[in-house]
């Protein structure tokens, strides 16, 4: 896997490599978009290119380290992300690989300490790690990866180089099913148009988790009686899947309110549904399935505020239904 390859982010990319070809790294970088775009890819082919043994700006993925660093297990180059139920990254974590940092690399060339999830950091946590941005070691690169600058503390985003990952078009996803999976173009496009522009969130839903899922949440929500107000599948859920989730029941009450507008099933995004939503638009006003809309964007924007789940999800059904 070189520079070339992560699709869509060649100005990402290119920065990175002529970085490394001009020998002019930073000592902290962050990488900075939403998730599924290719920054956790781009960092690993980053900390191969600067640990290659063959020495190029471009990373031959066939020695040792390169391969070691695909599989997670060299010693010099460290993921961190976050854990436990909270699911933030806490001082401990970053307390632990500031002990390591000031070590010489044991078989690299470059210490690489990836934080993916840089935006879950403790405040504590950041403190500490501002602490090393101030006074980087040698032979150590930072890569803080982060889909929100701006729940960043400023002076930790001051401290890094800032690289900027966006979203994918449409056919630029298309073209890498078609290419990579062999899908044909109608599917391709259904996947691609659900997966908003990430590729890692295509291949989710290639994958069938997603594609499965939504049809889980919106056959429940749709069909409510089935299950009890206290008593949905989603409870047993992380709480980020859980948000995503609902994402994908926001954008099928979308898809019903475009159509009821539209008539045209070539706007919808669930193309692959196409035939039901046509067939429910007609059960709700336009006006209904606003609020609907509305109604779910404030349960997601609850449930980041860590409000009980297990609530919020109950409430959000007795309002929907
Ligand atoms: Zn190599």
């Amino acid at each position: 896997m070189s520079f070339n390859k992560v699709i869509g982010q060649e100005h990402a990319a290119g920065l990175l490599k002529k970085a490394i070809e001009e020998k002019r790294l930073a000592h902290a970088y962050l990488f900075i978009g939403p998730e599924g775009v290719g920054k956790s890819l781009l960092a690993k082919v980053f900390a191969k290119a600067l640990n290659c043994e063959k020495g190029a700006a471009d990373p031959c993925g066939e020695c040792i380290s390169c391969k070691k660093i695909e599989g997670n297990i060299h010693p010099d180059v460290v993921i961190l992300s976050p854990e436990g139920k909270s699911s933030q990254i806490g001082i401990d974590a970053i307390r632990k690989i500031g002990a390591t940092m000031s070590l010489k690399p044991y078989e690299g060339r470059t210490k690489v300490f990836m934080i993916d999830g840089a935006d879950k950091m403790t405040e504590e946590a950041a403190n500490s790690l501002l602490k090393t941005l101030e006074e980087p070691p040698k032979d150590t690169v930072l890569v803080l990866l982060a889909s929100n600058m701006f729940k960043l503390q400023p002076t930790i985003v001051s401290r890094c180089q800032k690289v900027l990952f966006h979203p994918l078009g449409e056919r630029a996803i298309m073209k890498e099913l078609i290419e990579r999976y062999g899908l044909d173009e109608k599917k391709a496009a259904c996947v691609s148009r659900f997966s908003e522009g990430r590729l890692g969130r295509a291949i989710e839903v290639l994958e069938g988790e997603a594609l499965a899922k939504r049809n889980k949440v919106v056959d429940e929500f749709l069909t409510p009686k089935q299950f009890g107000y206290e008593d949905t599948w989603l409870y047993g859920e992380p709480r980020e899947k859980i948000n995503e989730t609902l994402n994908a029941l926001a954008v099928y009450f979308r898809d019903l309110l475009v159509f009821s507008l539209s008539k045209d099933q070539g706007l919808l995004v669930n193309l692959d549904r196409a035939a039901d939503i046509s067939r429910d638009a007609a059960r709700y006003p336009a006006e209904r399935l606003e609020r609907i809309i509305e109604i779910i964007a404030d349960t997601q924007e609850q449930i980041k505020r860590n409000a009980n789940i297990k609530i919020a999800l109950a409430c959000m059904r007795i309002n929907i239904t």
